[in-house]
């Protein structure tokens, strides 16, 4: 531990700026940038903090850092007192009367925190979901969950109604897709039940809402959705919503994405090399089929983007252990499996996927990267795409630079230079490139 010298006022900025360093721009977004400074002594420190998830993760992640920079109260831990502020909320008002709770669940037990595999590609969703889980509506609402098909997205969803369901017994929960609730609303305007059905949706304490995207185009039934969703949000009802897409790029009215901005959005990326093989050997634990170190590595490294189909390459491959009593080597593996792996080999990169996957992995639009803006994320984003696309698009420079919004070719070579010199000492923007790369199907 550094003894703390410098005024803790200045000792929280110098940790904000080395915490800005190590962790990603939405992170830093999510979980430092509410913070505020409310008084400072040289014993210590007051921060005020918008609930009390951010106090728990600061203490989570970054106690031991923190005293390099803050006195410790003598018990080990940095001198800060936390203090819960952010805007007053409004009294909730009591709930319009409820119908019974429903007993049978709608969601799949299968799905819980417990069996889903933490890595750094979701530990930031997860948490969110967890934080939701233990106290609904009283972090982050919504919660808006979007990324890729089979990156785990309804098993958390799922997660947060099994998980309330076991320690909320009281509150009201309902799981649907998104085409359930609008087949549930074609149904009660037939039956001309529509006031039962709002009554009952606007009863709930939890509505966890699957696969957003496919009220895209469907007018008549987002303007419900929404009145919903307000009326819920209006008495601190806790939504929880998935999408593959994040809610900017959704096409849905103004009104409809900036709800869906008010709370959390959180991004589930392609998980890494590692993570990868613990999902792996913990979902072939679960069949009794055991796969050693170099055989489950292998595998991951063939099968990259997407969770299920690593449970479909496990449920091959117990079969064939089972009925014909296979050895799992390498190169039987390799047999079986041939088929479902990816390969890069013939992969044709363009600018466009190279521009949607950054947007996704550093949350800025494609037409921010394309602009001019020199905003210090966007810059950067934009940097980053334009290394990887010299680095992939098999086209002449000036042809690659024209797709960035008609910039020069020494824009990009600039920026390719910048990039490919920080990378070697930049594990954090490694990871990133890694996990745009894994968008892009490597
Ligand atoms: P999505 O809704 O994003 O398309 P799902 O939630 O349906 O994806 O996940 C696909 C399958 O992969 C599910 O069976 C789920 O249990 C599994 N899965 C995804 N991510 C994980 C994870 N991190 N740990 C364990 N299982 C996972
Ligand atoms: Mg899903």
């Amino acid at each position: 531990m550094i003894e703390c010298e410098i005024e803790p006022k200045n000792a929280w900025s110098e940790f904000l700026d080395f915490v800005q360093k190590k962790c990603s721009v939405t992170e830093y977004q999510n979980w430092f940038s509410p913070i505020k400074v409310i008084q400072s002594t040289p014993d210590g420190i007051v921060l005020e903090v918008p609930n009390i998830f951010v106090r728990e993760y600061i203490m989570d992640n970054y106690q031991d850092i923190l005293l390099n920079f803050l006195p410790s109260n003598g018990e080990g831990e940095p001198s800060i007192e936390f203090v819960v502020g952010g805007p007053k909320k409004e009294k909730p008002k009591p709930a319009p009367k409820a119908l019974p709770a429903k007993s049978s669940s709608s969601f799949n037990k299968k799905y819980t925190f417990d069996n889903y595999i933490e890595g750094p590609s979701n530990q930031f969703v997860k948490s969110a979901a967890v934080g939701v889980a233990t106290k609904p509506g009283k972090s982050f609402n919504p919660l808006f969950i979007h990324g890729g098909v089979g990156l785990g997205k309804t098993h958390l969803l799922h997660s947060i109604g099994h998980y309330v369901e076991t320690h909320h017994k009281r509150l009201k929960v309902k799981c649907i897709t998104t085409e359930a609730f609008i087949n549930d609303l074609v149904d009660n305007l037939r039956n001309k039940s529509v006031d039962k059905m709002k009554r009952y949706y606007r009863s709930l304490d939890l509505l966890l809402v699957d696969d957003i995207q496919f009220l895209q185009s469907r007018l008549n039934f987002e303007e419900e959705f929404c009145n919903t969703f307000e009326s819920l949000i209006n008495q601190s009802k806790q939504i929880v919503i998935t999408s593959d897409n994040p809610p900017s790029e959704l096409k849905l009215s103004d009104r409809m994405i900036a709800r869906m901005e008010w709370g959390l959005v959180a991004n589930v990326v392609p998980p890494d090399l590692e993570t990868r093989v613990a999902i792996l050997q913990y979902k072939a634990a679960g069949k009794g089929l055991h796969i050693c170190n170099d055989v489950a590595f292998f595998i991951a490294e063939h099968i990259y983007n997407n969770v299920r189909q690593i449970e479909g390459a496990i449920n091959r491959l117990s079969a064939y252990s089972k009925m014909m009593n296979i050895d799992l080597s390498i190169d039987s593996v390799e047999k079986i499996l041939s088929s479902l792996f990816q390969k890069n080999a013939d992969k044709h990169i363009s600018v466009e996927s190279i521009l949607k996957s950054v947007s996704a992995v550093f949350e800025v639009k494609i037409s921010e990267i394309r602009g001019d803006s020199r905003t210090k994320n966007i810059a950067h984003a934009r940097q980053v795409a334009m290394y990887l696309a010299k680095e992939l698009v098999t086209e002449s420079l000036m042809k690659i630079a024209s797709n960035f919004g008609g910039k020069t070719h020494s824009t990009l070579l600039h920026a390719w230079k910048k990039i490919k010199t920080r990378i070697d000492q930049d594990e954090m923007l490694e990871r990133q490139i890694g996990m745009v790369k894994r968008g892009l199907g490597y």
